[in-house]
Formats: C-alpha cells, structure tokens, sequence
C-alpha cells in the first residue's frame, strides 16, 4: 500500500504534497483520492486508522515528514446527521453533521503514551484515544504486571479538546449527541453554536464496565461552512415520510408487492435531495418499527396495512 501512496503523491496528488510542506498536515477531498485510486479511496473509509498511517508515511518519503494527512468531503451514503448511524460503523470514516454545543479547554494530552517498567525499566508504548489513560497489560521487556510508570518525556503529547455535537434541527426534546476529539491543528477551530461536518473514526471510548458502551469520534477533518444543508433542515419523521411513501409506491407498482432497497434510497436522494445515509437510516428506523422489513437480496417490503402518522403530535 505504501508503493501506491507514493505514487500518488507522486503523481494525481502531486498538488497536496507539495502543500503539506508548511504546516504539517494535508487536506485531501475523498472524491478525488477516489478518482486517482479507488482502491485506496474504500481502505480510507473501512480501515481509516491503519490507511491514513501509511500515507503519512508514504508522504514522508516524498516530501516531509510527519505529515498528517487529513480527508475530507466524504460521499453521501457516508454522511450522517449526529446519531444516524449503527454500529456497524464503528472502526470506520464517516462524515457527521451537526452544532456545536459544548467545546472544552484545550489541553495537552498524550496520543501516545510510554510507560516505564519498574522491574526492567523497558519503555512501553501505548496509542492513546484521548479518554482515560490506557496502560499496558504487562511490560514488552520482561512481560510482568510489576507497576508501570507514566513517562512522559518519552510520550508523544500534542494538542487535544474536546467537544460535543448536537443533532441540527431535530424534533426531539433530547436530541442525539456525540462527543468529538481533536487533535492538533483542528483545535481551537470551532465555537458554539457552529454547524459543521466532522469527517472521523467512529470508535468506542476506552475502559468501560456497561453493556452500552459510550462512542465517540475521533476528528479526522472539519468542515466549517454552509454544506448544502438541505437535510439539516429536514426534521427526521420528514424523511422518514418521504422514505416510506416512497418504499409504498414502488412495492404498490412492484409485482410481488415489493421493491428493491437501493430503488428507494435513489428515489428519495432524487426527488428530496436527501443524503444517502439519511435514507437507509430511516429505512432502518422503519424496520425497527415494524413498518417495512428488509428480505433477502436487499427487497423491501411493507408490513403494516394502515400507514403510520409522521408528523409529530402538536
Ligand atoms: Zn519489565
């Protein structure tokens, strides 16, 4: 993978490399990685962590060294509002829309943290995800659980804070939040009230004892700016309206009374402007609710005879 990197630094992407020289990071849109090398575009969103790692290094060895690199501009199916997508997700790049609703202080935090063996004094090194500190099982030198020692002037620290996203415009008294960490760069850059797109790992929050466990996103790229917002705008049993008249027409017109799921996401991005995640959120709220079931082979069906009411009660 590293080979096909430094070919594209070297060549479609030549741009961004040369833009990385002054401050450490380089911004690339998704779609045109997925236009020079598609391959490589699908690694950056099912294995982000590993990928984005080795084209950092890649760009090290064709023009400077430690050089974050940063994607933005996801594809639509990628593209959440706050709390829209399932777990699933988790390990993977996704883009998530919402306000800003809470930012911390910023603060130095380890993101790799090294720790001293008490016995052998061997140095181990644990990635951190900005939550509580992660400590080794056991020493990598004499491996015994002897007490390790936080050692932090063999630790990576940098920049950290962080802050909390709010679903935009929803019709619930509670909406959906997700907490969001930045690193770097991409701190002190937001404030609240902020509409944003915060393109990152969905990852779980390390060291928890419940079932349910707490997420959180760990920020790869921000985009301050008025995205066409459309769905923002769109309460969610909106879309959950057009999501199931759609599905209805089409299993009405369809010859076993039903339609294919893909038939309906395009239907609805087409006719409503609606994010392709949004709508197979939506489908997937409808399964829940035993409104529509989803069959082999991606068919959709209707399962209730009365239609349910959307709109919500006044
Ligand atoms: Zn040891």
């Amino acid at each position: 993978m590293d080979d096909e990197w430094i070919e594209l630094f070297e060549g479609p992407l030549s741009e961004y490399a040369d833009s990385a020289s002054s401050n450490g990071r380089v911004r690339i849109p998704w779609t045109e990685l997925s236009e020079a090398h598609p391959d490589l575009a699908e690694s950056v969103l099912s294995d982000p962590e590993t990928t984005l790692k080795v084209a950092s290094n890649a760009l090290g060895r064709v023009g400077p060294v430690r050089t974050t690199v940063r994607v933005y501009d996801l594809p639509d199916h990628r593209t959440y509002r706050v709390g829209k997508y399932g777990s699933s997700m988790l390990g993977n790049l996704i883009g998530v829309r919402g306000t800003v609703v809470d930012v911390n202080r910023v603060k130095p935090c380890a993101r790799e943290a090294a720790f001293e063996c008490h016995l052998c004094g061997t140095l181990t090194r644990v990635p951190q995800s900005g939550g509580d500190l992660i400590e080794p099982g056991q020493c990598q030198g004499c491996e015994q659980d002897g007490g390790m020692r936080l050692n932090l002037a063999q630790s990576e620290v940098i920049d950290y804070q962080r802050i909390i996203l709010e679903r935009a415009n929803s019709s619930m008294d509670d909406p959906p939040v997700e907490i969001v960490h930045l690193w770097k760069d991409l701190c002190e850059t937001l404030s609240p009230g902020d509409t944003v797109t915060v393109v990152g790992i969905y990852d779980i929050l390390p060291n928890q004892d419940k079932a349910v466990l707490e997420t959180y996103l760990d920020a790869v790229s921000i985009n301050n700016s008025k995205q066409p917002a459309t769905v923002d705008e769109m309460a969610d049993w909106q879309v959950k309206k057009w999501t199931f008249e759609t599905a209805d027409e089409l299993c009405t017109a369809g010859s076993d009374y039903d339609c294919s799921k893909r038939e309906i996401v395009e239907t609805v991005a087409d006719e409503h402007g609606v994010a392709e995640g949004e709508i197979t959120a939506a489908l997937e709220d409808l399964d829940d609710q035993s409104v529509v079931s989803e069959r082999r082979g991606g068919r959709i069906h209707i399962t209730t005879s009365s239609p349910p009411t959307f709109e919500p009660a006044e």
